[in-house]
């Protein structure tokens, strides 16, 4: 399993930087894990139009699912030219009646219809994109619905916490993963609102020492945060082998 960092930025764009992209690959399979806003311009640097087999959103604030948009938008103006590509798009429960209200405002009831193949993951219930296999599993965020995703295939486990408060739940999403893709937007946990939102790079340590995985790959931080060269820090176009 391949793993290329699209974008790696919190909230706010690092310099030059886009927001939350994850792509993995196993045999000729992709899923993009989320797609915030920077990410499909990244992508359309080594493809005219991005080929993935599927997206997987972790929750719906904007950094972490904004490219959508453009994405339909995209899609439109291709398909005057011929058929284009229909990713599988799987969001949280209820994610489609969320899409369908935010398409009445922004488009078409049905625009992220017209351009994805709509799935809505269950919590905890693999689903599968070609050779990979994805879990999601509830995390505190604040008070957004929010989920971390487990990806395996061929034997290698990739964790991703998308965001994610200090949680038993991150830790057992990220149980034993040859890499653990962890956030660390903070810097100190009690910078943090109520109920708690993020991890301090403390905390993403704490988190990735209890799951027993054998990787951390530190994302989602500000670059006005110091990072000591102890830690693996996620920038856009670094690619891992998992
Ligand atoms: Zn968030």
């Amino acid at each position: 399993m391949r793993l290329n960092v699209i974008g790696s930025s919190p909230a706010w764009p690092n310099p030059g930087s886009a927001h939350s992209g994850y792509m993995l690959e196993a045999d000729g399979s992709r899923v993009l894990l989320d797609c915030g806003p920077g990410v499909l311009g990244r992508l359309r640097e080594t493809a005219m139009w991005p080929e993935v087999d599927a997206i997987a959103i972790t929750h719906f604030h904007l950094d972490h699912w904004g490219d959508l948009v453009p994405w339909v938008w995209g899609t439109f103006y291709l398909a005057s030219n011929g058929p284009v590509a229909k990713p599988a798009l799987w969001v949280q429960p209820g994610g489609g009646a969320f899409l369908t209200a935010l398409g009445e405002r922004l488009g078409f009831p049905d625009m992220f219809e017209r351009t994805f193949h709509l799935s809505e993951y269950e919590p905890d219930v693999p689903f599968q994109i070609g050779k990979l296999a994805v879990t999601a599993t509830r995390v505190p965020h604040y008070k957004l619905e929010t989920y971390a995703f487990r990806v395996q295939s061929n034997g290698a486990v990739l964790a991703y916490s998308g965001d994610s408060a200090p949680s038993r739940e991150l830790v057992e999403a990220a149980r034993d993963a040859d890499l653990f893709v962890c956030e660390a937007t903070l810097l100190r946990g009690e910078l943090d609102g109520e109920p708690r939102g993020h991890l301090s790079l403390d905390e993403a340590v704490e988190a990735f020492e209890a799951s027993g995985a054998k990787r951390l790959l530190v994302t989602h931080r500000p670059r006005e945060l110091p990072t000591p060269d102890e830690y693996e820090l996620a920038y856009d176009g670094l690619e891992l082998e998992v």
